[in-house]
């Protein structure tokens, strides 16, 4: 007859036969009733001490650990794992729960991490710590002890904050907690303790395909990378070039930067390295847009550009920071490099080319508006010669419409020079805005239905005084509307809409025409973008129109707002701020002088680029 006792005494794992007791606090009590052999040598036990003792007496690391014992009380036909990490083993052990009846249970045990890997680490004197899947430390070897300043024996259940405090430990712990969710087996950062850089490599240690815990491995590189303070040739071009080098790592923490750098800031290295900037008091002007544009390289992974005015021995300088995302040669991230150059004299240099580009185009205006005056004379005296000869006529109006257009160029040309320089003035005045912005409609009603567009004018106010800028709002309308006949079929239909809305002011012009793709909208705005549409070249622009309108409408403490659907047609919207000026004598009425016919010459100049 087979002696049962006996082959379960022979398996070759590590199996324990428990009875358990549920008792009615919810706790649980495993007698050990029979184990294998082979378990004596996996706890490193005699028989004695463990035949008909608690379980949880011999592994006390899964007393009181409530998913545990949840496990056991749930388990049924099918086999649980759980796994842990034993301190009295310094290993994280997988115990497999199998049901046999109501109250017993067979437990094998087996480790998860092959032990020639621990001892070969340990065996290295290397520096590094094992933590479980809540990231707490459960080991930390000898040469660990000189970062975290625990011994091996506390460091049992402590976290990256208990060890490095709030701020540094807080964004270790991200970063960990971001390894375990990724489920990687192998992730690499750079960190900097003691003074000194390292490579923190993390290994996953896996058990039935979920992440249990971390091996964390420190692996010293500052004689790896360029070295910084070793004196030579490089290191002082690093160091007295007129830039400002900066290295950090992901988190936003400064590794490294130049003697420069810290000069200009008046600033201590060790005041910087080792933390990120929200807790270095002499960034702290520019240390919000700074965590933004750093999250910014790292997310995007690319070089980014930005401008950033800084503070330097009292001086307000204008900064362009280049910023490098750094990686490894595994093509991991793990760091930024920012490279900041004082740019102010280049805002000079600006400055010089504005004024002459404002200068440039004041003296193009000039003879056009002879050219184009001149021609206004010429037709407007019936002239007989033009009456008679068709081919001169139609060259006069040749010249005539280029002229128009060239000096609609220039005029924008000179306005947004004169915005870029911030001399454009803000001249308001209150006027009836239900009024003016009528007449304008009205005035282009003709010229659309020439071009068979019907323009409808609508407003919810008969009336609304208050202050606007009158040259800078008929600007904008002739903008907006000279684009709607523009970029509109034929025949198609314009509205313009007026609406009192109690704060504002809101004039919007709709259009039935092409439309603007939905990844197009926001850059109509920007200066020379055009929005390419092959299938249509109907008419002619510089791309400068709606960029000015936004700005003279900024100018008057407005916004502008575009919807569209493309094959639809789009909406602006102009929405001013509704005020009343208290005292208008300084009104300059010079804009007004030419009245109506002034305004009828403005718009054949504003749509000098359609040609139907
Ligand atoms: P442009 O001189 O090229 O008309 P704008 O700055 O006035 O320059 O407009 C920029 C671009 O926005 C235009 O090239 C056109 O592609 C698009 N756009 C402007 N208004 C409209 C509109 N009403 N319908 C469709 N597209 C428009």
């Amino acid at each position: 007859m087979i002696n049962y006792t006996e082959v379960f005494k022979k398996m070759p794992m590590a199996i324990l036969y428990v009875k358990c007791e549920f008792l009615e606090n919810g706790f649980l009590t495993m007698k050990v009733e029979a184990i294998s052999d082979n378990l004596c040598s996996f706890l490193n036990m005699n028989r004695k001490e463990i035949i008909n003792e608690d379980f949880f007496k011999i592994l006390p690391d899964f007393n009181n650990d409530v998913k545990f014992t949840d496990m056991v009380k749930d388990c049924n036909n099918e086999n649980l794992n759980y796994t842990k990490y034993v301190k009295k083993l310094m290993e994280f052990i997988r115990i497999t729960i199998q049901k046999i009846n109501e109250t017993n249970f067979l437990l094998y045990l087996d480790r998860c991490i092959d032990t020639h890997l621990l001892e070969d680490i340990h065996n290295e004197d290397k520096i590094f710590f094992i933590k479980d899947k809540d990231n707490k430390y459960v080991y930390g070897s000898e040469m660990f002890k000189s970062f975290s300043q625990y011994e091996n024996k506390d460091i049992y259940g402590l976290n990256d904050i208990d060890l490095y405090g709030e701020e540094m430990g807080g964004l270790y712990l991200k970063s960990s907690e971001k390894f375990i969710k990724e489920m990687k087996p192998y992730g690499r950062t750079i960190c900097k303790l003691n003074n000194q850089i390292y490579f923190l490599h993390r290994n996953a240690i896996y058990s039935n395909n979920e992440v249990v815990g971390i091996i964390g491995i420190f692996e010293n590189i500052m004689g790896k990378i360029e070295k910084i303070n070793d004196g030579n040739i490089f290191t002082g071009i690093v160091n007295n070039i007129p830039d400002h080098i900066i290295f950090k790592d992901i988190n936003g923490v400064y590794l490294e930067c130049n003697d420069r750098f810290l000069k200009d800031l008046n600033i201590k290295r060790e005041d910087i390295i080792g933390k990120a900037n929200s807790s270095i008091s002499e960034l702290n002007e520019i240390h919000v847009s700074t965590i933004k544009s750093d999250l910014e390289v790292i997310n995007e992974k690319k070089r980014k550009i930005y401008n950033e005015q800084m503070n330097i021995n009292g001086k307000l300088l204008e900064f362009e920071i280049v910023k490098e995302p750094f990686f490894d040669s595994y093509g991991t991230l793990i760091g930024i490099i920012a490279i900041g150059r004082d740019v102010s004299h280049r805002t000079e240099i600006e400055r010089l080319r504005l004024e002459f580009f404002a200068n440039l185009s004041h003296e193009l205006r000039t003879p056009l508006n002879l050219i184009f005056s001149s021609l206004q004379t010429l037709k407007s005296t019936e002239n007989e010669l033009l009456k008679k000869n068709e081919k001169i006529n139609k060259y006069i109006n040749i010249i005539s419409q280029n002229s128009k257009r060239l000096l609609k160029l220039v005029n924008n040309l000179i306005d947004t020079t004169k915005i870029d320089c911030g001399f454009y003035e803000y001249k308001p005045k209150n006027e009836n805005i239900v009024n003016f912005v009528e007449n304008i409609a009205m005035s282009v009603a003709e010229f659309a239905k020439q071009n068979d567009i019907t323009l409808v004018f609508d407003t919810d106010v008969e009336e609304k005084i208050m202050a606007f800028d009158l040259e800078k709002l008929e600007r904008t309308m002739l903008n907006l509307l000279s684009n709607s006949i523009k970029y509109n079929n034929f025949p198609g239909r314009i509205e313009v809409l007026l609406n009192d809305c109690g704060d504002t002011f809101n004039i919007t012009v709709r259009d039935t025409g092409i439309g603007i793709p939905s990844d197009k909208l926001n850059v109509v705005f920007e200066k020379f973008k055009q929005v390419e549409n092959r299938l249509r070249k109907r008419s002619e622009g510089s791309g400068i129109g709606l960029s000015l309108v936004k700005e003279l409408i900024k100018i008057q403490g407005g916004i502008i707002e575009v919807k569209s659907e493309v094959g639809v047609g789009s909406e602006f919207t102009v929405k001013l701020p509704v005020r009343l000026l208290e005292n208008e004598e300084s009104f300059d009425d010079s804009y007004y002088e030419d009245g109506n016919e002034g305004l009828v010459t403005r718009m054949n100049i504003e749509f000098s680029d359609i040609y139907i």
